[in-house]
């Protein structure tokens, strides 16, 4: 199965597009989104409310029947969320017989040698690296084999072609106020116009 692993501060059509690719490519029965609790990385940055990025997430998915959205990040906000700790959760709740892949953007996995337990994440988990293009892959490889040679044979790198969408263009547009049609479901452009979200970002985005 695999493990949708991001903010989600939107959640994005380039999101889907990578989830369901690799969905395919790896013949993964399902999908599970895990929005990001309170990260250890982020810890002084504004992110937007945990719910908020829930529902978002969950607004986003409905229409796939692979797809499922999980709270386990979610509810635990009041810790520090590692992703060793999400990881052992489904590894439990599968008894660890589940084949588990870790599906992020390449910039995170750039600093997975920096995260909690990670030779043990690499252990229980595959992990796959989305790019958007024009990403340069042999930054990717270099600091991580250069670092550790074994981590990378877990690590597969996806380029996902035509993918410029980005959080920050939404929050960012959102901001300017520009529409975002197209850029994200109608639905979680609804619920960004509802609940007023990401209107005063400049000072982020
Ligand atoms: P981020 O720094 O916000 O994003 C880095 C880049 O990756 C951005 O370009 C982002 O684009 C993209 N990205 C993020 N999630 C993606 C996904 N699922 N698919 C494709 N691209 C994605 O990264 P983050 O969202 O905070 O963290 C990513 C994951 O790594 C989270 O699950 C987080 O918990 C985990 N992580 C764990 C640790 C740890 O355990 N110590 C440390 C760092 C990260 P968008 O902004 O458009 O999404």
């Amino acid at each position: 199965m695999g493990i949708m692993g991001g903010t989600f501060d939107p959640i994005h059509l380039g999101h889907l597009v990578i989830a369901e690719e690799v969905r395919i490519q790896f013949k993964l029965d399902k999908v599970v989104f895990v929005p990001t609790g309170n990260p250890p990385h982020k810890v002084t940055g504004h992110v937007t409310d945990p719910e908020h990025r829930y529902l978002m997430t969950v607004l986003a998915t409905i229409n796939n029947p692979y797809f499922t959205v999980s709270r386990v990040e979610t509810d635990r906000v009041q810790a520090l969320t590692y992703t060793i700790d999400t990881i052992r959760f489904f590894n439990n709740y599968y008894d660890g017989k589940a084949n588990l892949y870790f599906i992020t953007g390449a910039d995170a996995i750039l600093d997975i040698l920096t995260w909690k337990d990670y030779k043990e994440l690499l252990s229980i988990c595959h992990f796959i690296a989305a790019t958007r293009p024009g990403y340069s892959l042999e930054k990717l490889k270099d600091t991580i084999s250069a670092a550790s040679p074994d981590a990378l044979r877990n690590i597969q790198v996806l380029e996902i072609p035509g993918m410029q969408i980005s959080s920050t263009l939404i929050r960012s547009r959102v901001s300017a106020g520009k529409p975002i049609k197209y850029l994200t479901p109608d639905s979680v452009t609804e619920y960004i116009s509802k609940n007023s979200l990401y209107r005063n970002e400049q000072e982020r985005v």
